[in-house]
């Protein structure tokens, strides 16, 4: 379904066409006939997971959920694709919960990520719905003390969500024992299997028991990954959004022309009113940009909090809480914080820098406009930036207009 352009017909539909062509070849098109479940009962979800589920303010599985979640718990490999905001990772917290045996106490499930702030978000979510049902979950990522990971695992956990790096180191010390695990699942799985990752998801990988169940999970899958899941996947039940329509209608998308870098700062100070409305994250492309643009601001005596991924993950952590808690209200930050993160007061985002790729676009804006939340991304475009706002525009067949005075109203 392409979205219908009603207020610019013409251009909408330029795009459109324009997407088309390619469409054929790049896309993959949703897998028909995955039925839909439009309730968590109906799924066979137990009692006790049920209860933590509803505990936790879910009354209803959301579409991807609706689709996945059962081939998941069948023992089927599935690919899932939804758009950022929607349950996916919620829907990975909920299907390990279901499968592990809690008679047990050896690791089952494995989940991996690529941030340590995601891998610990998923753990704690699978320690709340699987709460009643005395499901343990633990985080395993790197930055902490690799003597609590130990302690942890010896006492025994059923599901380790965690970062490749620790995740490996943990099993060549034998404290993460393999032997029970039945399902390993990719968060963000197309960065997971992208360039940086993957040597590091192999050395993982090859420790596990061959008859290991396989999901992948996204909201951006590019052709050249769908491609590489023959190697390591079965038969998988394939559940993909065509990329047209991976933009929300809930986040508005706008862009302002600010010609050169220097006057970056000027325009983020004259929105910096709007942005503390609610919660907001500003994305630039290096730590060491956003480093002097906290500085920056905060020498004009705007609050301001940041993080990357140079940071002692103490600090990192008391971050996560005050951004998390609301105590702090924007958030400079690199592409570390691109992918995953839930924070559903953030209603606006702001790429100082455009980002690198044209997947790292849609998880950006898609830390806004959370489970059907409204939400605005801007955009700073320099002269020679235009091009490549045009290219994202185009590539998701999405509208990307200039930002009005009133934005605040918005
Ligand atoms: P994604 O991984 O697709 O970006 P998340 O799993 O992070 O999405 O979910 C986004 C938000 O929606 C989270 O705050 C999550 O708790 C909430 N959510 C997920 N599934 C449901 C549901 N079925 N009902 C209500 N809220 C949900
Ligand atoms: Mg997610």
């Amino acid at each position: 379904m392409a979205r219908a352009n009603v207020a610019n017909p013409g251009r909408g539909d330029r795009r459109r066409g324009g997407g088309a062509r390619e469409d054929d070849k790049s896309v993959f098109k949703t897998t028909t006939g995955v039925e839909a479940v439009a309730s968590f009962e109906d799924m066979g979800i137990n009692e006790n997971v049920l209860r933590g589920l509803y505990q936790y303010g879910y009354e209803k599985p959301s579409a991807i959920q609706q689709r996945a979640i059962m081939p998941i718990l069948r023992g089927r490999d599935v690919i899932a694709q939804a758009q950022s905001g929607t349950g996916k990772t919620s829907m990975i917290a909920l299907s390990v919960c279901q499968v592990v045996d809690t008679s047990s106490r050896e690791v089952q499930a494995l989940v991996l990520s690529p941030t340590r702030e995601l891998a610990s978000q998923t753990a704690k979510t699978i320690q709340a719905i699987g709460l009643h049902a005395n499901i343990h979950a633990h985080a395993c990522i790197g930055g902490k003390s690799i003597g609590e990971d130990i302690r942890r695992l010896e006492h025994g956990v059923q599901v380790v969500s965690g970062t490749p790096g620790r995740v490996c180191d943990m099993i060549k010390r034998r404290s993460l024992r393999t032997r029970a695990i039945t399902i390993l699942i990719l968060d963000e799985s197309d960065e997971m299997l992208s360039r940086g990752f993957k040597d590091q998801i192999y050395g993982v990988y090859r420790y596990l028991p061959p008859d290991l169940q396989v999901c992948l999970v996204s909201a951006t899958l590019p052709r050249e990954i769908l491609e590489m899941t023959s190697k390591f996947m079965t038969d998988p039940v394939k559940v993909l959004v065509k990329r047209d329509e991976l933009t929300l209608d809930g986040i508005k998308q706008y862009f302002v022309a600010v010609e050169k870098e220097e006057w970056k700062l000027e325009t983020l100070c004259d929105l910096y009113e709007t942005l503390t409305i609610t919660q907001a994250v500003i994305f630039c492309n290096t730590k060491r940009k956003v480093d002097w643009l906290s500085e920056s601001m905060r020498s004009s005596n705007f609050t301001v909090s940041s993080m990357h991924g140079d940071m002692p993950q103490k600090e990192r952590d008391e971050i996560m809480n005050q951004f998390r808690g609301g105590h702090s209200r924007i958030l400079i930050t690199t592409d570390v914080w691109a992918r995953g993160i839930d924070v559903d007061q953030i209603s606006l985002v702001i790429n100082y820098d455009l980002p690198n790729n044209r997947e790292l676009y849609i998880h950006r804006i898609g830390r806004s406009g959370r489970f059907g939340r409204k939400g605005v991304g801007i955009n700073f475009v320099k002269n020679d930036d235009i091009k490549i706002l045009r290219d994202i525009e185009q590539y998701y067949s999405t509208q990307i207009d200039e930002m009005p005075n009133n934005i605040a109203d918005l």
